[in-house]
């Protein structure tokens, strides 16, 4: 039988919310264990668009919502993590862009008018034209107008590695995952059948949060999964954008990130409304029509007849919300030694990890001296999606 093993956090799930929290922890001295199952980010986070929010796209419904005031704050802890200067040394991590931008094609949509009204965007929204424009809409047929947000792009697989690295010798691969009671009280993990004793679990498993609930016989809090279809077109003519383009509605009509491929071609990666009810309802087929139609509308002058396509199907779980609508922040519930949440957006994974600190601190969870640790079976990092779906 394995080595039985303490720690003080015992965290199972490595996507980005497990992860930040991982070196956050270890950062302040805590021992902690992080368990995978599969690949670290390989759930949602390497298919998420990478956008570190700010709370703009929200403030388009005209009012300051929940959302935006939660976020606001998003940006500069990611900037400064990214700096070296922040909680977490993320320097190196590479940045996709500086800015995220809102294109209203055409003339200005009604719905900014309250946009720039409102407290969320003041300050921190510019127009943008001429050369400063996205290289993808410097065209002279390019009719609409762009502002930027300071809201950064990241690539993720890079951003999970360098969090991988974050970890040390604190990752382990584990299958098989069942509650270790003692005096009627949970005492930690059983992982593989080897016993991991820990003053505190937090289960950080995204989408597997639910099944790991049920198997330990709890059943709140409840989980949402929100599906969505996105769509990949990879092409040796496409120039990097990252927008969110206005319809007529609240949501943006599509929103398009660039990802670089590794034989050097740039892969658009499109989410937004077109990803969501109709895009699920859509085969792969109709889903790649729809996504070539709206390219064709919005970037007639764009060459896509070499380009290639793919669609991924992927569920974001969150916590039930009524109407599934989206929650507004970080969500954890506790319940004794376990703790349990999502992140509900990548860019909230900081606010995740505030919200276990602070559990950690009412409760008077001390760093202990960290053991060293036996040789581990350890997870291997996800590939990005667009390596596995357009190669
Ligand atoms: P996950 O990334 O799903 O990680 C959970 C991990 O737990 C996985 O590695 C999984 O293998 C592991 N696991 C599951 N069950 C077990 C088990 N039993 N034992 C051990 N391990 C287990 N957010 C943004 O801020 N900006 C964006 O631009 C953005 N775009 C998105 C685009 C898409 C298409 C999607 C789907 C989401 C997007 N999001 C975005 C949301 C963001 O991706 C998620 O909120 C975030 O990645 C969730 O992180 P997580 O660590 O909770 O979950």
């Amino acid at each position: 039988m394995s080595q039985a093993l303490s720690t003080d956090v015992l965290i199972v799930g490595g996507g980005i919310a497990g992860l930040w929290l991982n070196a956050r922890l270890r950062q302040l001295g805590y021992a902690t264990l992080l368990v995978e199952n599969a690949s670290l980010g390989g759930g949602q986070s390497v298919k998420s668009q990478g956008i570190i929010h700010g709370g703009a796209k929200y403030a388009l419904h005209g009012a300051l919502t929940g959302a935006s005031e939660a976020i606001a704050d998003m940006p500069r802890r990611w900037r400064e993590a990214l700096a070296g200067s922040g909680e977490l040394d993320l320097s190196g991590v590479r940045l996709l862009s500086e800015a995220h931008y809102l294109w209203s094609p055409g003339s200005l949509a009604g719905n900014l008018t309250s946009f720039f009204a409102s407290k969320a965007v003041r300050g921190r929204v510019d127009q943008v034209k001429g050369e400063q424009l996205p290289p993808a809409l410097q065209h002279p047929k390019f009719k609409g107008k762009v502002y930027r947000l300071a809201e950064l792009v990241l690539d993720v697989p890079n951003l999970i590695s360098r969090l991988a690295e974050l970890s040390g010798d604190s990752l382990l691969a584990g299958q098989e995952i069942a509650a270790l009671h003692e005096n009627n009280e949970l005492a930690g993990l059983r992982v593989d059948g080897r016993e991991i004793r820990a003053q505190r679990v937090v289960l950080s498993a995204g989408q597997g949060n639910a099944t790991l609930l049920a198997s330990l016989g709890i059943s709140q809090p409840a989980q949402q999964l929100r599906p969505l279809h996105m769509v990949l077109v990879k092409g040796p003519s496409l120039k990097p954008l990252y927008a969110h383009c206005l319809g007529g509605g609240p949501k943006p009509r599509v929103t398009v990130t660039t990802h670089p491929a590794a034989d050097g071609q740039w892969v658009w990666y499109l989410g937004g409304d077109i990803a969501e009810a109709a895009g699920v309802a859509r085969d792969e087929a109709a889903q790649i029509k729809a996504a070539q139609q709206e390219l064709g509308d919005l970037l007639p002058w764009v060459d896509l007849s070499s380009a290639r396509w793919a669609t991924l199907r992927v569920d974001r779980a969150e916590p039930a919300q009524s109407g599934l609508v989206r929650p507004d922040n970080a969500f954890l519930a506790d319940q004794g030694k376990l703790l349990v949440g999502w992140p509900t957006k990548l860019a909230l994974s900081p606010d995740f990890s505030d919200r276990v600190l602070a559990a950690l601190q009412r409760d008077g969870i001390q760093p202990s001296a960290q053991p060293s640790l036996p040789e581990l079976p350890r997870p291997s990092v996800a590939r990005p999606v667009w390596e596995e779906l357009l190669p």
